[in-house]
């Protein structure tokens, strides 16, 4: 029989890359035993949801700053690539002779299945196996509303939450005694999980971003002291530096949601004193943050959402699905549609990895709505691309856009690129820095530049068709054909 508080306990560190304010670590410290904590890379595991170009670069850097970390506590962080996550576990469990896990619940439901798989694997090999809850402000089992069904409204979510639960803060992880093991388990090379790209596609991320936990706090605490205070005029302009771009951060865990939503309450009291309540601009906020929790739940609930509509009206609706749509798409891909919000927006994507809420928003009803192109092209496109890319938040967005999901944009809402541009963009800024053949159009044409006048744009240096694409769609005519589709769904009497 083992020495039970000599014995190491496994940490399965999965969507939780971080030390402080880890609950699943904290639990680990608190039993006084060695922890080993060990990251899984299981390429193809979540099949057509594996992770993305984007997410992998992410991954990368933010496994190497964890590394990193435990590195200056003396402690091995353990890499394996494995296709089965249950018996590389059991292997290591063996290996260190450790009598427990402790993981990181994540709720994608191939995520749901791996960890399913692991504890019975382990329980039936005699090893105690525990789930925690790291990854969102409130436990699933909050999730639900009076008759115990998903929420599918935003609005009672938002209150059912916000009025009746508390955001638990997370425990302090970075405190108590850390163990360190005489012997540690082989360990796979970072380097050997080859996530980086091999094109150098990926040079502008590193300008944008610090994934890791320091990171994590350094862009939220420049937010609190910059961003927050005016979040409600700045957070729909894609050219201000209006909103927290944390989403990645959240994503892989580099920071708690929960220690998040406290630091926007200490922050307040801190710039306006102990009994100062949350502004507008600071409720706004959190709201957003809640709307991570939204999707959260519904995949959760509907966990086939990922390929199906959540509106099963919407099976009807006539997509384009021909070689001028497989064209439209690539040049929506490439940022060469010829409408300049939509290209700076694609074009941001591909540079940074990252994409103003705003701009996702039009970006998608440009290829839903104009272009008749599936919701789910365009959800694989940010899949890839996406430093953020997230199987709820992302499922949640598209079938927003389309009209068939939660809460959803209604069907016949179709957004005018050029309107919006105008309304949120007035002066081109976005768009001259990411289209910058176009950085001498005025104002006045910089969203529309196929209705300037020739010698308006013969002296900003466009030649349309040439220096800059003619639009690919005609916005007028695309958007009365995507409209007649909706006939279609309608037809079905089903709920739209
Ligand atoms: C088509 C489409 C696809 C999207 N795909 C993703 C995705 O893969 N991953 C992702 O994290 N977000 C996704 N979003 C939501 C949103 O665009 C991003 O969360 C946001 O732009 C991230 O930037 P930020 O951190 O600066 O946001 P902020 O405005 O600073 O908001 C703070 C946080 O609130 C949460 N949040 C805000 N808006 C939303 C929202 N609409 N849905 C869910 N959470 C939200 C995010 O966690 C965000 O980091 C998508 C939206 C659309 C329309």
């Amino acid at each position: 029989m083992p020495n039970p508080t000599s014995t190491p306990i496994l940490l399965w560190v999965r969507q939780t890359l971080r030390l402080q304010h880890n609950a699943a670590l904290y639990a680990a410290l608190q039993t006084g035993q060695p922890v080993v904590p060990v990251v899984l890379h299981s390429p193809t595991a979540s099949g057509r949801f594996s992770m993305g170009a984007a997410s992998r670069w992410w991954f990368h850097h933010s496994v190497q700053s964890l590394a990193n970390s435990y590195a200056q506590r003396h402690i091995q962080l353990t890499l394996k690539q494995t296709d089965n996550a249950a018996e590389t576990l059991l292997q290591l469990a063996k290996e260190t002779g450790s009598i427990k896990l402790i993981y990181d619940i994540c709720h994608e439901p191939e995520a749901l299945s791996q960890a399913s798989d692991v504890e019975k694997t382990l329980t039936n090999a005699g090893i105690e196996v525990e789930g925690i809850h790291t990854q969102t402000l409130y436990h699933p089992d909050d999730w639900a509303n009076k008759e115990g069904k998903p929420y599918q409204v935003y609005t009672p979510f938002w209150k059912h939450t916000s009025g009746n639960r508390q955001v638990v803060h997370p425990p302090d992880s970075t405190q108590p005694t850390y163990h360190t093991l005489d012997n540690y388990p082989s360990s796979d090379a970072l380097e050997d999980w080859q996530l980086l790209p091999t094109l150098d596609w990926d040079k502008g991320f590193y300008k944008h971003w610090q994934p890791g936990e320091d990171g994590a706090w350094k862009q939220f605490n420049h937010f609190l002291n910059t961003g927050i205070a005016t979040y409600n005029d700045d957070r729909n302009k894609p050219a201000v530096a209006g909103v927290s771009k944390i989403s990645p951060h959240l994503h892989f865990g580099d920071i708690s949601v929960q220690a998040l939503w406290h630091a926007v309450y200490s922050n307040a009291k801190k710039q306006r004193g102990q009994n100062a309540r949350l502004t507008d601009d600071e409720t706004t906020y959190l709201k957003e943050i809640t709307w991570r929790e939204f999707a959260a739940q519904l995949l959760r609930a509907f966990p086939n959402t990922p390929t199906e509509n959540l509106k099963p009206a919407f099976n009807a609706y006539p997509w384009a699905d021909d070689d001028e749509s497989n064209e439209r798409l690539k040049r929506w891909q490439q940022g060469q549609t010829g409408i300049p919000i939509v290209d700076a927006g694609m074009r941001e994507l591909w540079h940074t990895g990252w994409m103003h809420n705003r701009v996702r928003m039009i970006v998608g009803s440009l290829l839903i709505k104009n272009c008749r192109i599936h919701w789910q092209h365009g959800a694989e496109w940010f899949w890839d691309t996406l430093v953020d890319a997230d199987l709820a938040s992302n499922t949640m967005g598209w079938q927003w856009v389309a009209g068939s999901g939660a809460d959803a944009s209604p069907y016949f809402r179709i957004f005018n690129p050029v309107t919006q541009g105008k309304r949120f963009d007035p002066d081109g800024e976005y768009v001259r820095h990411w289209v910058p053949e176009l950085a001498n159009v005025p104002s006045k044409f910089i969203h529309n530049p196929w209705e300037a006048p020739p010698l308006v744009l013969l002296d900003a240096g466009v030649t349309l068709g040439d220096t800059y694409p003619h639009p690919m769609v005609d916005l007028a005519e695309s958007r009365h054909t995507a409209l007649a589709g909706y006939d279609a769904v309608k037809a079905t009497k089903a709920s739209v």
